[in-house]
């Protein structure tokens, strides 16, 4: 595993590290091909902004479209505004609408698939909006920029004892994460960061300036919490509930690759009827020497070895080895985001695959996916995350996010060469065969239609897509 630890790679990948894939696709409604009546005019915009404008021809350009996946380095978006205001984000809006660009934004710029430096759109890049992480500690919400990054959020709201649900990678940007779900090591006791979401503020396609809550463009808002960036509109500040900290104890535990479906079947069957504040995920890595299986669990301070130990019993397994820490919360939060190597850009390719329920033959089937990765190129991961708990608590039709009653989420993910890595992808959704019903959204590959993500969300979503952005100025990277 290039340029990162193995720790540092699991801790990553515990909230989600996931993988990239190809070149970024247009957005579902792509605007009929009309000319411009006169070129753009790019003087007058940078004169009205606030914020800065790159062209392909400023020297910062390589720089101001540069995303976390490097396999993107080589995208060409028409300009990057760097907002710094929301009236910057209505002016580029305006802009890329008069000159028919499609927008593509970015907040922390994760985007597996480039969605955030998409070829000949106009990326509004969001980390200069002006704010912070504001807590208000009446109402214990939460009140964040959209390019916030999950480290800042979660250092600052530890300060005074409090969390909202999220991944663990520290540079990933909230609004990307919320408006795909969230998956993380609160998700069994607080559910997704979507879950947490008390409102959204956002500039529409049309310009108007909105506010979305469960009173107020419920159907906006409903869409925004699972459906996926770069839709509707741009997202300018975020508003969540939080939630008391605690330390926890870390367990991690390691078996025998022989061993790897017993191992996710054993501990999918076990956390599922376990209490909601243990929380738990499984990697398995082939490549760079044996295979490994990891099971890595949270729970409550001092209840680490009791709790393996009946995991352990109840599943019929024997680990190699069983490691126990306590944390205190800001212990928890770097010891899972990784450490400074997961700040690093990385050319990755990753994709994902829904589990409905984690039988034998879902079990046999993502061990043999593994075993079929060609070892000689590098080494690859499938991290499973259990979608019960919390998360099973929301109707799968009160939210974008339809994932609710399957059993699990499948991240695979690998830094190789990418021919060898798009060919593990395709034969391991292949291997999975009718195990998985659809992928998770924040973790998406090129070239997937947005149906695979949303499943039977997907006409609901279509609808409130098609009612706030009708020409399609917002591009997702993903189509349908
Ligand atoms: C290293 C790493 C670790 C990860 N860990 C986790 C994890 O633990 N749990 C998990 O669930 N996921 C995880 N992910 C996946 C992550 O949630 C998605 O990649 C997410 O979309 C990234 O958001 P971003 O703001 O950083 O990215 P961006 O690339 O900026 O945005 C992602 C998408 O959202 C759109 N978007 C961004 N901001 C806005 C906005 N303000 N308004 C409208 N659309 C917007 C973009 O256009 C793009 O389509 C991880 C990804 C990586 C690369």
């Amino acid at each position: 595993m290039s340029g990162i630890s193995r720790r540092g790679f699991v801790q990553r990948a515990l909230g989600g590290l996931a993988g990239a894939a190809l070149v970024g696709s247009c957005a579902s409604v792509t605007p009929k091909a009309v000319s411009s009546p006169a070129p753009p005019d790019w003087t007058a915009l940078r004169g009205q902004l606030d914020g800065t404008l790159s062209l392909p021809s400023s020297p910062d350009y390589a720089t101001a479209k540069g995303i976390f996946n490097s396999r993107y380095n080589g995208s060409t978006p028409a300009a990057v505004v760097a907002a710094a205001s929301v009236a910057d984000v209505q002016k580029a809006m305006t802009f890329a609408s008069t000159n028919r660009f499609g927008i593509s934004v970015r907040s922390g710029g994760h985007s597996y698939i480039g969605a955030s430096a998409l070829d000949a759109a106009l990326v509004l890049d969001l980390r200069r909006l002006p704010g912070g992480v504001d807590l208000d500690p009446g109402s214990n919400t939460v009140t964040v920029l959209p390019a916030a990054t999950l480290d800042a959020v979660q250092t600052q709201l530890s300060r005074s004892g409090r969390l909202i649900p999220s991944g663990s990678c520290p540079t990933v940007g909230v609004a990307g994460l919320t408006l795909g779900g969230g998956l993380g090591s609160d998700a069994r006791l607080r559910g997704l960061t979507c879950d947490a979401l008390v409102s959204a503020s956002l500039v529409l396609p049309s310009g108007d300036v909105v506010t979305a809550s469960a009173d107020d463009h419920p159907d906006l808002f409903w869409a925004l919490r699972g459906g996926g960036g770069g839709n509707l509109g741009v997202v300018t500040s975020l508003t969540f509930r939080t939630f008391p900290t605690t330390d926890r104890d870390v367990v991690t535990l390691t078996f025998p690759m022989e061993s790897a479906a017993a191992v996710i079947v054993g501990w999918q069957h076990w956390l599922s009827s376990a209490a909601r504040d243990i929380w738990g995920m499984v990697n398995v890595t082939v490549g760079d020497g044996p295979g490994r299986c990891t099971v890595i669990l949270a729970t409550p301070p001092g209840t680490g070895s009791s709790v393996a130990g009946d995991m352990l019993s109840t599943a019929g397994l024997s680990a190699s080895t069983n490691h126990v820490r306590t944390m205190n919360r800001i212990d928890f939060i770097q010891y899972f985001e990784g450490g400074d190597a997961a700040r690093v850009p990385r050319a990755f390719v990753a994709g994902s695959d829904i589990i409905a329920e984690m039988t034998s033959a879902a079990a046999d089937s993502i061990v043999s996916a593994m075993s079929a990765w060609p070892q000689s190129a590098g080494s690859a991961t499938a991290v499973v995350e259990s979608l019960s708990g919390a998360v099973d608590d929301v109707d799968p039709a009160a939210s974008a996010f339809p994932w609710r009653r399957q059993a699990a989420s499948i991240q695979w993910y690998t830094e190789a060469a990418s021919d060898a890595a798009s060919g593990w992808l395709t034969a391991a959704h292949q291997a999975l065969g009718p195990s998985s019903v659809g992928g998770y959204i924040n973790y998406p590959e090129a070239g997937d239609p947005l149906t695979r993500y949303l499943g039977p969300n997907m006409a609901r979503f279509n609808t409130i897509r098609q009612k706030y952005d009708p020409t399609g100025l917002m591009r997702s990277g993903i189509s349908g």
